[in-house]
């Protein structure tokens, strides 16, 4: 098995699967029964034994609560990362409400979390059946997200992070906002498995963990709650809360997202400032 094998799996599960769908039982209005929820995946493959992930145990970064690859499988070799992007409708859906989130990004945020789940577990029974063990951290019993009220710290600080690993993996890099700029943009959600099956790593296309963010300010302007600024970043408690506040409104879902909307960096690696 290989990372094209891979790619083509998680493709096929992604085209046959009925929850990337929203149903009219799921529906939170008729207008978005139907709603596809992702395009295509793309991947990335990480060597296990990458010095980035011990790195991530400093506390500067991630901290020592962060837990390696082989801490996860003792005969990890490889990391793969996965990026589902949010289709077209899921995102012109969120632009069209200015402050709280569309209904459209209700469902890809909760009902989207479930297909993420879904591909991890497939890819998994797919490498079982190839004859390779494999962890998906975040649902493994030992997956912990701490939450912090330190204003200068993440509010949840888990000891795996989605965003981290894709960006060892080659994904993408950080934009301001906090999200990860991938080749397919920032809209959409992450995942990964740890696994023994021996894969050549991807090479890293950027050597700035900021790299493919033009620092436009564009998601600065798009924030309800004024949680991003050029000069302090990500005011990550400020955001949460807010998310707080959408989960009480929109009980049983929650999101916001529209630092991913309207912004060059939405569904591609921004060029320059000028190109949005
Ligand atoms: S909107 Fe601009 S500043 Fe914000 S993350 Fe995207 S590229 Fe960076
Ligand atoms: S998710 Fe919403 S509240 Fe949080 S930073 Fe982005 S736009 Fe602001």
């Amino acid at each position: 098995m290989n990372k094209k094998d891979l790619l083509m799996h998680a493709t096929s599960f992604l085209e046959s699967l009925p929850d990337n769908t929203i149903s009219a039982e799921l529906a939170i209005s008729k207008k978005v029964v139907g709603l596809k929820i992702y395009d295509a995946p793309i991947l990335a493959i990480g060597n296990s034994q990458d010095p980035y992930f011990r790195l991530f145990k400093d506390e500067t970064i991630i901290g020592n609560h962060f837990i390696l690859p082989e801490e996860w499988l003792p005969e990890a070799q490889t990391v793969i990362s996965f990026f589902l992007p949010y289709t077209n409708d899921v995102r012109a859906g969120n632009k069209t409400a200015p402050f709280w989130p569309a209904e459209e990004w209700l469902h890809a945020r909760v009902e989207g979390q479930t297909v993420v789940t879904k591909m991890g577990q497939h890819l998994q029974a797919e490498l079982a059946k190839a004859g390779y063990q494999s962890v998906i951290p975040t649902l493994d019993p030992r997956f912990q997200i701490r939450r912090s009220t330190d204003p200068g710290e993440q509010p949840f600080a888990s000891n795996w992070s989605e965003r981290h690993v894709a960006l060892v993996c080659g994904l993408g890099t950080f934009g301001l906002s906090k999200g990860l700029i991938t080749a397919r943009g920032m809209a959409g959600r992450l995942g990964s498995l740890v696994t023994n099956l021996p894969l050549t790593a991807d090479e890293r296309p950027y050597s700035e963990i900021y790299e493919y963010c033009t620092q436009c300010g564009a998601c600065v302007k798009q924030c309800p709650v004024a949680a991003i600024s050029i000069e302090t970043g990500k005011n990550h408690l400020r955001c949460s809360d807010f998310l707080d506040e959408t989960a009480e409104k929109f009980k049983p879902r929650y999101g916001c997202g529209k630092c991913q909307v309207n912004v060059p960096c939405e569904s591609r690696i921004p060029l320059s400032p000028a190109s949005n």
